[in-house]
């Protein structure tokens, strides 16, 4: 069923992109029918070239429909893309994955499988698993586990290379694929920080696994699709790298140039050694170049002219890689009975060996001993043929035996040694993943432990806090215990006392009865008493109110109406003692005010008669003053009056003198008319002219003088008169203010002389008042002081009578005296007994007293206690519950740190969610038999 099969290389071309327009790049190619490229004048012929106006579609169409159907046919097959960077490998193998134009190869796959599983006969049941994985730097990184950084290559029982360790995950429908691929792609994205350097420089893997049964017949066919997406093609450079630079560009290309040397090494056809271990990718590839694969590698070109060189690489790439041929058959898992069928096959074969190598050897000991065989019975060729189907070793003979088992020899090292490889790959993985479980366990536990001693060191502090509350509770605890024990002592002292006192008591009580009844006769003679003691009261009480009636007589007499002497009958002795002496008390006070006014009425009437005296005697300096201006007055008078009589005669003077003048004007007049005549007399009397002229002037000089003289004079006295006059005036006007002055002054005094005789009345009658007073008091006093003795008088009559009726008929004086003796000794002792009596009445009392609050004490006590045991409880419940905590998260991590290991190992439960063929997933509901079947497989 096997049967050969050549690499289908693709080459497809992409567009120029608008850089490459923009710096008017131009086409360097020329597309010559539909399988050949002519560069640079060279033709290369491919499977098919798909130039660069060809749609996703066709790609698919071209590529990978095909591919597509053989797997679901039970064959191997790989579609990888190859070329530089930007050329458009991703374009093809992906595109834009949710959109139906331009989505690449993977998503159409995607959709297709499924569309050719509801496409086929019912009763085929399909299980589809898929996987991802990218290799970065020789490592391959889970792209469905990110925690899966290192997976390792192992070969299966066929020696058909696999990734160890890698996540499946099965799915039901296109949906649920391109989920995963979406799962893939964001986790391609993580830890990656320029996501185009790295897409250019890893490789990445999707890998769908079919699995099909047939329902009636059994028969599993198995199909393996591998869809690579190849690193950029062109070189990464060297120059100027160097240590962990060189050392990375080194493993970059790597890979590749293990492609390149596998495929070369394929293409020779030379049955060379292939170097499929140089990288993980070209492991991974093993079976897909010169192995049981249909496989289609698609080159990417770039048209650009820029890009020349590395497109005719790529180009001689695809060359190299068209002439591989493969050998690819149907993966058909046997039956069991198909198995036997096989081992009885083989089983058989066995026995013809058997019989061939028993046959040869004994042919070869006739040979060794020099007997000839006849021809007849030596092995023909043909038989031996037969017998050595699929055995090269015998087939070849002896002489070829010794380099044939050499080369077998070789080939089991080699083998061993690549098993060797295998493991130690594992082996790293493991480790490499070992550690870094290691490391995520350590900063888990790291953080865990932090936290724990945080928590430890909180849980101790709260502990040594907790014990120290102990200690003191404890040292408390001790203390009150110890209180305890001194009360316990205590009160067994006084409860042992208390006994005892009972003990007297009841003696005492005993003899207390006895005086009881002694006192019951006491008092029967009591009550006579108290009979005589009423008719005494009233006495008294009559006595009182005559006393009382003279007190509110005096009362009234001296004005305290204020103060009612009520004196009734049913009023007791001491009620009105003590009214009594409250009227007496308000009496004095009285009084005392009283004297007090009188003192100050005193006092008063002193400084007036002082005003008076001092009045007086301003009085008389006034009339003094007045006599003085009287006088004054008088003799100015006198004086006005001598003043008018010499102004009257000098008026008198004055008129003869004016008489004079007037008649001297006469004469003088008469004269000058005379002059004439006289003239002539003249010279007569010239003479006595002269002299009478002489005595004429003397005479008018004089008188002219007098006339000055009186009126100055006069002047003079007319100044004095008006001096006077005003004088005189003001004197009046002084008069009449004295007077005035005078007879306010006397109207003070005379109202002051009113008050003073009316204060003279009032000390008087205070005066006497208080003499009345102090009468009063003292026969108040008498009176009281014969209350007293009356009292004294009564007590003592009324002891007599009660010592006379406490011995009414003992008369004899021995007895008597003994009864006294007796009397009095009972007295002091149950006087003795009832201060006793008394003092443990109080010392219980205290004890009782002290008793509420030491139990007080005691409960409050207690109730620390309690509320000690009870933290200490809750702090050793919350260490516990802590303890318990931590063990649990403890436990939490171990479980978690295990489930980890658990899927790291890669060996997670499956369920299996069979898809059936014939039906369109929207019908994915498990039923019967019958009906279409879609089942789903998940991981636990
Ligand atoms: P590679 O994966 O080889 O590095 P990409 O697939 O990422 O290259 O392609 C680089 C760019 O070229 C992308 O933007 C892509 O859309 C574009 N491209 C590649 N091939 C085609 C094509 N056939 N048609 C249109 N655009 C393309
Ligand atoms: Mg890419």
């Amino acid at each position: 069923m096997e049967q050969e099969c050549g690499v289908r290389v693709m080459c497809r071309f992409r567009p120029l992109n608008e850089s490459e327009v923009k710096r008017g790049s131009k086409h360097r190619i020329r597309f010559k029918g539909s399988d050949t490229v002519v560069l640079s004048g060279k033709p290369y012929v491919f499977d098919r070239v798909l130039p660069p106006n060809m749609t996703q579609e066709q790609v698919y169409e071209f590529c990978a429909k095909d591919t597509v159907r053989d797997v679901l046919g039970g064959y191997n097959g790989t579609i990888f893309t190859y070329g530089q960077t930007s050329s458009g490998k991703t374009h093809t193998m992906e595109g834009r994955l949710h959109d139906p134009q331009m989505m690449g190869i993977i998503p159409r796959i995607a959709h297709d499988i499924f569309d050719h599983i509801y496409s086929m006969q019912e009763n085929l049941e399909f299980h589809i698993k898929v996987s991802y994985f990218e290799i970065y730097l020789e490592k391959i990184r889970d792209l469905l586990d990110v925690s899966k950084t290192n997976l390792a290559v192992h070969e299966n029982k066929n020696r058909v290379p696999y990734v160890k360790g890698c996540t499946e995950r099965f799915v039901s429908s296109p949906e649920e694929m391109m989920d995963v691929i979406d799962d893939g792609k964001a986790n391609r994205h993580v830890a990656v920080t320029n996501m185009n350097e790295h897409s250019s420089r890893s490789h990445s893997i999707f890998l769908i696994n079919i699995k099909q049964e047939h329902l009636d017949t059994a028969h599993k066919l198995t199909g393996k699709l591998y869809l690579v997406d190849l690193a950029g093609s062109e070189k990464v450079s060297k120059t100027g790298a160097a240590g962990a630079v060189l050392d990375e560009a080194k493993m970059i290309n790597k890979s590749l140039s293990a492609l390149g040397n596998v495929i070369s090494a394929l293409a020779e056809g030379t049955k060379t050694h292939v170097p499929y271990r140089d990288s993980k990718m070209t492991r991974i590839l093993q079976d897909s170049l010169g192995g049981n694969c249909r496989t289609t590698i698609i080159i990417c070109c770039s048209p650009s002219a820029f890009n020349e060189a590395e497109t005719r690489s790529t180009l001689l790439f695809g060359k190299r890689a068209k002439s591989i041929r493969n050998t690819v058959c149907v993966n058909l898992e046997l039956t069991a009975e198909e198995w036997k069928k096989k081992y009885d096959k083989e089983k058989q074969k066995g026995v013809n060996m058997k019989e061939l190598i028993e046959k040869l050897q004994i042919e070869l000991s006739q040979c060794g001993t020099g007997v000839c065989v006849p021809v007849i019975e030596q092995l023909s060729n043909k038989k031996q043929e037969e017998l050595s189907d699929r055995t090269p070793i015998i087939s070849n003979g002896l002489t070829s035996e010794m380099p044939a088992l050499e080369n077998g020899q070789y080939e089991e090292n080699i083998n061993n040694l690549y098993k060797l490889l295998d493991d130690k790959d594992e082996e790293i993985n493991l480790q490499t993943q070992l550690v870094e479980k290691l490391r995520l366990q350590m900063e888990v536990q790291e953080e865990f432990m932090a936290s724990s001693q945080r928590d430890c060191a909180r849980v101790q502090e709260e502990l040594c806090s907790l014990q120290r509350d102990n200690e003191e509770m404890r040292g408390e605890v001790r203390e009150v215990l110890s209180a305890l024990e001194e009360l316990a002592l205590n009160y067994n002292q006084k409860s042992q006392e208390a006994s005892n006192s009972t003990h007297t008591n009841r003696t005492l009580s005993e003899q207390l009865a006895m005086k009881n009844e002694m006192l019951e006769a006491t008092q029967s003679e009591l009550a006579e008493l108290q009979e005589l003691n009423a008719v005494q009261k009233r006495r008294t009480v009559d006595v009182l109110h005559v006393l009382l009636r003279d007190l509110s007589d005096m009362g009234t007499t001296i004005c305290v109406s204020e103060i009612k002497m009520t004196c009734e009958d049913g009023v007791s002795l001491e009620d009105e003692f003590s009214v009594v002496r409250l009227f007496l008390t308000k009496l004095k006070s009285e009084l005392k005010s009283l004297v007090n006014r009188t003192k100050q009425l005193e006092s008063t009437h002193e400084h007036t008669s002082f005003k008076i005296l001092a009045s007086e005697r301003e009085l008389a300096s006034c009339h003094v003053l007045i006599s003085q201006y009287q006088m004054k007055i008088k003799s100015l008078t006198e004086c006005v009056q001598n003043a008018e009589e010499t102004r009257r005669s000098l008026e008198i003077t004055q008129r003869t003198l004016a008489e004079e003048i007037t008649k001297l004007h006469t004469y003088e007049s008469n004269r000058d008319l005379c002059e004439l005549e006289k003239q002539k007399e003249l010279l007569k009397i010239t003479q006595s002219q002269q002299s009478q002229d002489a005595l004429t002037e003397g005479h008018r000089e004089t008188q002219s003088k007098m006339l000055a003289q009186l009126r100055e004079e006069f002047n003079n006295k007319q100044r004095m008169l008006d001096e006077l006059k005003e004088f005189n005036e003001n004197l009046l006007l002084e008069q009449k203010r004295l007077q005035c002055e005078y007879e306010t002054l006397r109207m003070r005094e005379q109202e002051k002389e009113i008050k003073l005789q009316k204060l003279i009345v009032s000390n008087e009658k205070t005066e006497h008042t208080s003499d009345e007073l102090r009468g009063f008091e003292e026969t108040l006093a008498r009176q009281l002081q014969s209350l007293h003795n009356l009292r004294k008088m009564f007590v003592k009559d009324l002891t007599t009578r009660v010592k006379k009726s406490t011995v009414p008929d003992c008369e004899d004086g021995g007895s008597h005296v003994l009864h006294k003796h007796k009397i009095s000794f009972l007295e002091n002792n149950l006087e003795q007994l009832t201060k006793v009596h008394k003092q443990l009445v109080r010392e219980n009392a205290d004890l009782r007293c002290e008793l509420p609050k030491l139990e007080k004490r005691l409960c409050a006590m207690m109730e620390r206690v309690k509320a000690l045991e009870c933290a200490l409880r809750e702090a050793k419940q919350s260490a516990s519950r802590e303890r318990r905590l931590y063990q649990q998260e403890v436990d939490r991590i171990k479980d978690t740190i295990r489930a980890k290991n658990m899927a790291c190992c890669g060996h997670p439960a499956l369920i299996a969610k069979p898809i059936r063929a014939g039906h369109h997933h929207t019908f994915s509901v498990t039923s019967g038999r019958e009906g279409p079947t879609v089942y789903s497989y998940h991981h636990i």
